[in-house]
C-alpha cells in the first residue's frame, strides 16, 4: 500500500523551511491505519516483546493500536512535568536548546523486552532520548518503529548506532 497520498505535507509549519508531514489523515484512513500499524509491527512480531513505549504525542496512538495487535502493555514517554507519579528524564537537543522527556519510574521492569514508538523519526535526538530512558529504566530496546523517515537529517543512523534495529515505512527527502 502507497503511503504517501496519505501524509499531508504542510510547507512551512510551525516555521519557515519545515515541511511539516501531517499523519491526522492517515489516521483518518481506516484502510491505511490499519495497514501501517500491521506493518510497524511486522519485524518485532516474534521478538518476544513485552512491551510498547509510545513517545508523546503523536506515539501515543499509534504505539497504543500496536500494543494492542500484539496484546501487551502500553509505557507513556512524555515531556518533562505530565507525569503525575515520580519519573526518570532524560535531556535531549533540540535545534535550539534542550528538552526533557520522562518515564514513570515503575513502568517497566528490569529485562522487558521494549519496542519504541512514534511517528517520525527526523535528527533522532527524541528517539534516543527515549531509548536511554528505557535503558536506564532496565528494558531491553528491541527495535524502534516509525512511520516516516527523513534520512537526510540522520536519526535513523544514529539510533541504529545505539543498537537499536529500526523500521520505518517511507522516507521523504529534506527536512
Ligand atoms: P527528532 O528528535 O529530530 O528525530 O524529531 C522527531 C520528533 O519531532 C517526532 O516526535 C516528530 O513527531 C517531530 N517532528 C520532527 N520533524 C517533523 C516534521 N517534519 N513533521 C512532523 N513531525 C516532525
Amino acid at each position: 500500500m502507497n503511503l504517501e497520498p496519505l501524509i499531508r505535507a504542510i510547507p512551512d509549519y510551525p516555521k519557515p523551511g519545515i515541511i511539516f508531514r501531517d499523519i491526522t489523515t492517515l489516521l483518518q484512513h481506516p484502510a491505511g491505519f490499519r495497514y501501517s500499524i500491521d506493518m510497524l509491527v511486522q519485524p518485532f512480531a516474534g521478538a518476544g516483546v513485552n512491551r510498547v513505549a509510545g513517545i508523546e504525542a503523536r506515539g501515543f496512538i499509534l504505539g497504543g493500536a500496536v500494543a494492542h495487535q500484539l496484546s501487551v502493555g502500553f509505557v507513556a514517554i512524555r515531556k518533562k512535568g505530565k507525569l503525575p507519579w515520580q519519573t526518570i528524564s532524560a535531556e535531549y537537543q533540540l535545534e535550539y536548546g534542550t528538552d526533557e522527556m520522562e518515564i514513570h519510574i515503575d513502568s517497566i521492569e528490569k529485562g522487558d523486552q521494549i519496542i519504541l514508538i512514534d511517528d517520525l523519526i527526523a535528527t533522532g535526538g527524541t528517539a534516543c532520548a527515549a531509548t536511554k530512558l528505557v535503558r536506564a529504566a532496565g528494558g531491553d530496546v528491541v527495535g524502534a518503529s516509525f512511520v516516516i523517515d527523513l534520512p537526510d537529517l540522520g536519526g535513523r543512523k544514529k539510533l541504529e548506532d545505539m543498537n537499536v534495529p529500526v523500521r520505518t515505512l517511507i522516507e521523504f527527502e529534506g527536512d
